[in-house]
């Protein structure tokens, strides 16, 4: 499953550059029986099958002996919710075991064993940990530095500074009637900067309020806050 996500574009050259190091752990290898299980009924019935605690605990000790202690991370819908915060702050740690479950879920014990987080990406099912795990190593990634192309666009991304990011425009200027903004094509550096800010403020304050309500705005973007209330206003009444 990871070798499409992890051999392609952005990922594949962090890795080639050594900025990023991934190994994938099969926890099958840390089986005992010939049949290599790595899972099991539930204890007391009911639907699904469980990872057994073992093989991830040998799994675990392994990877932790050979590379030192760092956070074990088991990617799980009952964790706390990924946001941009929390991934900045995973992207300082020197390294990172991820855990990924299956099924119907893992032994509990496994949680009280080795797990120092739980993260989940969303308030939904997945049938694996895996695409919540690729989607960690991506968004760490493109934190790390020397990973982005340009440094400068991911502090401009959404969340990074706590607002959406602006909208963009590239060519043809008119397209079946629909046209770049004109302030876009002024080469006014001062200008643009300044519509930038505002309409990133516009569309959090029209999408999520609640990202406005947790940051703290300078002098300029209060300024500007005030004039979109303004003119949303003024479009209400008129
Ligand atoms: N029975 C579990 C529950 O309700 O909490 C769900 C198990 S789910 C079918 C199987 C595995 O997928 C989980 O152990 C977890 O690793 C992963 N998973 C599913 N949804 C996820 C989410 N929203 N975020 C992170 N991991 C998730």
């Amino acid at each position: 499953m990871f070798q499409g996500p992890f051999n392609e574009s952005i990922i594949k050259r962090a890795r080639e550059k050594g900025i990023i190091e991934i190994n994938l752990i099969n926890i099958r290898d840390f089986t005992e029986d010939k049949h290599k299980t790595a899972d099991d009924t539930p204890f007391g019935g009911g639907a699904g099958m469980v990872l057994k605690i073992e093989p991830i605990y040998r799994a675990w000790k392994s990877v932790s002996e050979s590379r030192g202690e760092c956070p074990v991370i088991m990617l799980s819908p009952q964790g706390r919710k990924l946001d941009q915060d929390l991934v900045k702050s995973l992207s300082k740690e020197k390294g990172l075991i991820l855990l990924c479950g299956h099924y119907e879920g893992i032994d509990e014990r496994v949680r009280e064993a080795i797990i120092t987080d739980e993260i989940s990406i969303g308030d939904y099912v997945l049938t694996g940990g895996e695409i919540p795990a690729m989607v960690l190593v991506d968004a760490i990634t493109r934190m790390l530095p020397g990973v982005l192309g340009d440094e400068q666009s991911k502090l401009e991304d959404s969340f990074y500074n706590g607002l959406l990011d602006y909208p963009v425009y590239t060519r043809p200027r008119e397209f079946m009637g629909l046209k770049v903004p004109d302030i876009l094509l002024s080469g006014n550096h001062g200008a643009i900067d300044r519509w930038r800010k505002k309409e990133s403020l516009k569309k959090t304050l029209l999408r999520r309020p609640d990202l406005l309500e947790k940051k703290i705005l300078n002098h300029e973007e209060l300024s500007l806050l005030d004039e979109i209330k303004k003119e949303i206003a003024g479009g209400e009444n008129g």
